[in-house]
């Protein structure tokens, strides 16, 4: 409906723009239709400790095969989900799903695993948040402070007083909350005093040309200084080569997640790899 908005107001009607409108409204249906029937999966990404590789958890991140049998980009099918408003009983579910996973886990030497799930703009505005967050909890038995849940600033600037009042009732159910993408919004390291947070993730474009790029790595170092002052953990997203590890342990960074520890895999791979290291 909101495309729709647009289009009516829009002076050239182009076969491209309408190509575009129809695929949308075609993958909406059928992505609705793929969570109305089940069809719809969770895949997790191991959570590591930089300095000895340890997985301490994993974050949950959807994922659709379409009718043609393909994984759809899942930034793209976000997009859809979160424009159509599907994104709450889809998001719903999936918290469901994956605290219910975590909850069966095996025991860690290395103390509980923690289960990170994401939450769109679309999710925090709308006020059953909090509900939902408990319920999930709730049925699950997964004790609330090994749940990470992810925000982008994006969705924090929306409507800043009501989200802020929304983090503040998530923590107090005892889960946590960390900023997602870091570093790719409207950062402010000074806002980050006003927040109430308890990690920052940073974005993976910080990593990328690690370690070549000296002022990436005064960004990180930066960055590392002011969340460990904050009380805030630190997580770099996107370490694809081990070189990569050492630079962001040399910035100050403890925690990392990417393709160098593991690409997100379904969660009978992930808890092959938790009972592996024991
Ligand atoms: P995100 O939360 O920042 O998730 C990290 C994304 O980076 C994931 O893409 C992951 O597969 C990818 N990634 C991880 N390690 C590496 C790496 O080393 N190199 C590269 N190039 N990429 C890496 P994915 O799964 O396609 O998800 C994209 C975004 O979609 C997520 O970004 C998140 O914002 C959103 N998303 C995914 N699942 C959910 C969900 O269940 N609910 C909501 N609300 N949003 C979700
Ligand atoms: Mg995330
Ligand atoms: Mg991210
Ligand atoms: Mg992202």
């Amino acid at each position: 409906a909101r495309s729709l908005g647009r289009l009516d107001r829009c002076e050239v009607f182009d076969a491209g723009r309408h190509r575009a409108l129809v695929e949308r409204m075609h993958l909406e249906r059928a992505l609705r239709e793929a969570h109305q029937e089940g069809r719809l999966h969770v895949h997790y990404q191991p959570l590591a400790r930089l300095a000895d590789g340890r997985i301490l958890g994993a974050e949950a991140l959807l994922r659709w095969r379409d009718d043609a049998n393909q994984w759809r980009p899942t930034g793209e099918v976000i997009d859809v989900a979160e424009a159509s408003g599907l994104i709450v009983p889809l998001g719903r579910w999936l918290l469901g799903v994956a605290c219910r996973a975590a909850a069966a886990w095996p025991p860690s030497a290395s103390g509980p695993l923690t289960l990170a799930v994401n939450i769109s703009a679309r999710q925090l505005e709308q006020p059953g948040l909090v509900a939902d967050v408990a319920a999930a909890l709730e049925a699950s038995g997964l004790a609330p402070g090994r749940l990470w849940l992810e925000l982008t600033e994006t969705a924090l600037l929306a409507d800043a007083p009501f989200a802020i009042a929304t983090l503040e009732r998530l923590r107090e159910l005892g889960v946590q909350v960390a900023l997602d993408d870091f570093g790719t919004g409207q950062s402010s390291l000074a806002r980050l005093r006003h927040l109430p947070i308890d990690g920052l993730k940073v974005d993976r474009g910080f990593v990328a040309d690690l370690p070549g790029d000296p002022l990436d790595m005064a960004i990180l170092a930066a960055i590392a200084t002011v969340a460990a002052k904050a009380g805030l953990k630190v997580v770099a997203e996107g370490i694809e080569r081990a070189e990569q590890v050492q630079a962001v342990m040399d910035c100050g960074i403890a925690l990392g997640q990417g393709y160098h520890f593991g690409r997100p895999v379904p969660e009978a791979e992930l808890r092959a790899i938790f009972s592996r290291q024991g």
